[in-house]
């Protein structure tokens, strides 16, 4: 039997592997070759480093100060980023430790400012995060708003905010 594409939305044959935990190659999803070539990308990006130190380096003051490059650079930090906040069946961070709020945790100024910089209120809620991320990319995405740095600057500080919030709603 044929397998299908597993990638959100994708309908066309899978007959690539794409293992789901480096260490462990029984546990794989079927895609087809332009996604596996796009996973792999993501994967080759954080060779080498468990899901702590990818969860620290994106958490890091150099991931938020990282100089900009070009959007549609197939391989820039950023595309990778925002692939993976895209797809999340893809997540470095199995979706189901997600918690829905913070518990009460206490806001630095970085959780703040990554509130802010989505235009949500302080403690939102995992689904409205998830919500007015897949809002604000409609809103500023290069391709609706074609030479638009202004458009491109603000969408990979909205994607970094939105992974922020993403690391800290994970369950320790
Ligand atoms: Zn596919």
């Amino acid at each position: 039997m044929e397998n299908i594409c597993e990638w959100d939305s994708c309908r066309k044959s899978g007959s690539f592997k794409a293992p789901l935990e480096k260490d462990n190659s029984k546990n794989y999803r079927w895609l087809c070759e332009e996604h596996v070539k796009l996973f792999n990308k993501n994967w080759n990006y954080f060779e080498g480093m468990n899901q702590n130190e990818i969860e620290n380096f994106l958490k890091s003051d150099l991931t938020w100060h990282r100089p900009t490059q070009k959007f549609n650079s197939s391989d820039n930090f950023f595309n990778i980023l925002w692939n993976n906040a895209l797809n999340d069946k893809f997540n470095f961070f199995k979706e189901e430790k997600i918690n829905n709020n913070l518990n009460g945790r206490k806001l630095n100024e970085k959780d703040k400012d990554a509130f802010a910089i989505m235009g949500l209120e302080l403690n939102a809620s995992w689904p409205i995060i998830k919500k007015q991320f897949k809002t604000l990319v409609k809103k500023f995405h290069p391709d609706r708003n074609p030479g638009n740095k202004g458009f491109e600057d603000k969408l990979k500080k909205i994607t970094l905010a939105y992974s922020h919030l993403k690391i800290i709603m994970i369950e320790k």
